[in-house]
Formats: C-alpha cells, sequence, structure tokens
C-alpha cells in the first residue's frame, strides 16, 4: 500500500466530463488498496474570469479581498469532484485549505506555507477515505483567507505531499512530462524519464513552464519524490528526483529559453567603487528584477556595464539608467528589447569539460552572434538576437543529441 498525492491541474478538472474521469482515475487507484489525497486547481480559465470580474469593479482591488475571490474557483471543484466520486461508489472528503488547515504567512495573493496540519487528513484517510483538497489556498494565524500565488496548487500538492511523507506526488497535467526543450520550437524534442531537481529549477525558471517554481523548491527541500504526468495520455511522466546514477551520461538534460528579456548598457562609466551599486540600486528600488549582469575589464579608466531585465521592464529601467547616465557622468545608454535568453542545463557539466565550447561551436556554424554569455555551475545561457530563437534552440538540440536519449 503507498499514500499518493496526486494533484490534477485547471485543464484536467476543465469540464464536468474530465471531472468524472479524474474520479475514475482516483477510484483505480483506491480501489488498488493505496491511500490518496487529490488536490485540485479551478476548473481551467476560471481563475482568470475571476480577476476579470473584479478588474470590471475596481482598479486596484485589495489583496484580501482578491485571495477570498480567487480561492472559490478551488472550492467548486473539490466538492464536484467529490460528488463524481462518490457516484462511483467511492467515499471521499472535500477541504478547502483554510479547514485543512495550511497554515499560511499574511502576504496575500502570495502567501507562503509555514505549517500543516495533517491531523485530520490522516484520519480521514485510515478511515478508507479519499480526501480532496483545494490547492492554490491557505488561512493566515488571524483566520484570513490566502492564496500562494498563480499555479499555487502545485505547491499545495508537494507541501502535503511533504507533510504526509506521501511515496510519491504526481502532478497531472496537459502535457506528458518536462522535454528536452519546448516541442513547438524543436519538434524531436524528447520526453525526460527523469530531471534533477536542481535541473528543473533551471528548467523551470528559465521559462518552461511545467511546475510552479515554489513547488519544485520545496520537493527539493523535502525530498517529495515528483512525477510530472499527463491527466489525458497513459505514461509513467517525468521523474523529477535526487538520483543522478542512471543520468550520468546525458550531459545536458534540457535547453531553456526566455523571450522575455531585454539587455541595457551604459558605456563609459568612470571606473571607481561604489559603481556597480549606483547603477543597479535605482534599479531594485523601483523593484525591477536583473537577470544576468556583464561588467567589462576597464580599459582607460571606464568601463561597460550590460544588464537584463524583464522586457515589460524595459523602459521603465532605460528612465531610470539614463538619469543615472547623467548623475555619473557616463558616454551613453543603449538598450535592445529584441534579445532572448537560451541556457542548456545538466548536472553532467560539473564532471565535463568542453560543454560550453560545443556550444559556442554549434551557435558559430549556424552564424548566431552571442551577445552575452554567463554560466552558473549547472547551466550556461547565451543572448542572441529574438530572431535566431528556433534555429538556436535547434542547433543546439542536435549539438548535444538530445533527440537521440541517453538514459534508458
Ligand atoms: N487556479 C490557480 C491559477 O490559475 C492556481 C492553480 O491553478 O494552480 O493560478
Ligand atoms: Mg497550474
Amino acid at each position: 500500500m503507498a499514500l499518493y498525492v496526486y494533484k490534477f491541474g485547471g485543464t484536467s478538472v476543465g469540464s464536468v466530463e474530465r471531472i468524472k474521469s479524474v474520479a475514475e482515475k482516483v477510484k483505480k487507484v483506491h480501489d488498488a488498496g493505496h491511500q490518496i489525497v487529490v488536490v485540485v486547481s479551478a476548473m481551467s480559465g476560471e481563475t482568470n474570469r475571476l480577476v476579470a470580474l473584479a478588474k470590471e469593479i475596481q482598479v486596484q482591488p485589495t489583496d484580501r479581498e482578491m485571495d477570498v475571490l480567487l480561492s472559490t474557483g478551488e472550492q467548486v471543484t473539490i466538492s464536484l469532484l467529490c460528488m463524481a466520486l462518490h457516484s462511483l461508489g467511492c467515499d471521499a472528503s472535500s477541504y478547502t485549505g483554510g479547514q485543512v488547515k495550511i497554515l499560511t504567512d499574511s502576504s496575500h495573493t502570495k502567501a507562503r506555507i509555514l505549517s500543516i496540519d495533517d491531523s485530520r487528513i490522516k484520519a480521514h484517510l485510515d478511515e478508507g477515505k479519499v480526501v480532496v483538497v483545494a490547492g492554490f489556498q491557505g488561512v493566515d494565524e488571524h483566520g484570513n483567507i490566502t492564496t500562494l500565488g498563480r499555479g499555487g496548487s502545485d505547491t499545495t500538492a508537494v507541501a502535503l505531499a511533504a507533510a504526509l511523507k506521501a511515496d510519491e506526488c504526481h502532478i497531472y497535467t496537459d502535457v506528458d512530462g518536462v522535454y528536452t526543450t519546448d516541442p513547438r520550437v524543436e519538434p524531436k524534442a524528447r520526453r525526460l524519464d527523469k530531471i534533477t531537481f536542481e535541473e528543473m529549477l533551471e528548467m523551470a525558471s528559465l521559462g518552461s513552464k511545467v511546475l510552479q517554481i515554489r513547488s519544485v523548491e520545496f520537493a527539493g527541500k523535502y525530498n517529495v519524490a515528483l512525477r510530472v504526468l499527463s491527466s489525458f495520455k497513459e505514461g509513467n511522466g517525468t521523474l523529477i528526483t535526487y538520483e543522478e546514477s542512471q543520468m550520468e551520461s546525458a550531459l545536458i538534460s534540457g535547453i531553456a529559453f526566455n523571450r522575455d528579456e531585454a539587455k541595457l548598457t551604459i558605456t563609459g562609466v568612470p571606473d571607481l567603487p561604489g559603481v556597480a551599486f549606483k547603477i543597479l540600486g535605482p534599479i531594485a528600488d523601483a523593484n525591477i528584477e536583473v537577470d544576468m549582469i556583464i561588467q567589462n575589464i576597464a580599459d582607460d579608466a571606464t568601463t561597460d556595464f550590460t544588464f537584463t531585465v524583464h522586457r515589460n521592464d524595459y523602459q521603465r529601467a532605460k528612465t531610470l539608467l539614463d538619469q543615472t547616465c547623467i548623475e555619473l557622468g557616463a558616454r551613453k545608454v543603449t538598450g535592445d528589447d529584441n534579445i532572448v535568453k537560451i541556457s542548456i542545463v545538466g548536472v553532467g557539466m560539473r564532471s565535463h569539460a568542453g560543454i560550453a565550447s560545443t556550444m559556442f561551436k554549434a551557435l558559430a556554424a549556424e552564424g548566431i552572434n552571442i551577445r552575452m554569455i554567463a554560466t552558473s555551475e549547472i547551466k550556461i545561457s547565451v543572448v542572441v538576437d529574438e530572431k535566431y530563437l528556433e534555429l538556436a534552440v535547434r542547433a543546439l538540440h542536435a549539438a548535444f543529441k538530445l533527440d537521440q536519449g541517453a538514459e534508458s
């Protein structure tokens, strides 16, 4: 007998028919003698619909009321799923996040889970019931309803799996696993059988939007075996785990990319202590997130400084930097918001030389100019012109033989 936490995303519960088929799937596992906790999202489109309703009434509703509103989406799904289970003769009860209870801090719309009281769930599981929990929500110490940020049901599922020491946490979604890259860009992309938490974090933060990043952090921290699978297609999906042994032969696990980047450069900056802070201080104060940062070695006592920001923040960042340019007596500010970042990710990089040169060679062969380069322990990122995105991803996919699959 195993204990599973299953999470079904919005599309998987997007209609009455789909809720019924989720119930059938759950019943099968339950009938096989396993204990099962099901976490569900709101029906697809519902959270967006609620956001739109709020905006029709108030441009800037309070976060507290937004949470009261948004949490209703998941409450609809838990009750409908329980009804579907009941009609199959399967004993089940639904709970909101507050009822469980999932205690969070008070940062409305982006709350963090502090603790979970698992006694009620355990008692029901021991009675042979299926327990259905609303994803994405909790309650703070004052009893206010909170939500965990968009995509937060993933985190609810992982947190429950950690609290209950579940054998596995399954995230059922509309894709059948984690791919070597986005199949819409490279049709030869292949589903990975396994990926490490670290790699998944890089892939997720780089824009492979399969899982909420926080859920992966949580799973890594508490060592929750996390599996991403399709709710529509049979298969084993992708297991996200610590084990690296079977993946040793794969140098690179995947290629992630981010189209939402823009870069800014300030040239002729006096090369003095405190300059980097003077450049990035106002950007940070404006709450603009900076990603890559590059500063050149100074030549004539001045230096060039380049960094990237989200494309939506480009104009704001540029205005701030123009001001800094005047204050520092720097030469000029240039920028480009038609760039993308492409990264190769893999734990195999730690123990192998020559990965970067393979990457650069593949890009050179296609005549793609690299504008920026950054590396970390398990990834190498390049910034290139937007028009090269598809070409670059495909060239790298081929260069690292990702379509062939180093693993079993
Ligand atoms: N319903 C919420 C959202 O759309 C939470 C989730 O689906 O995970 O973001
Ligand atoms: Mg989701």
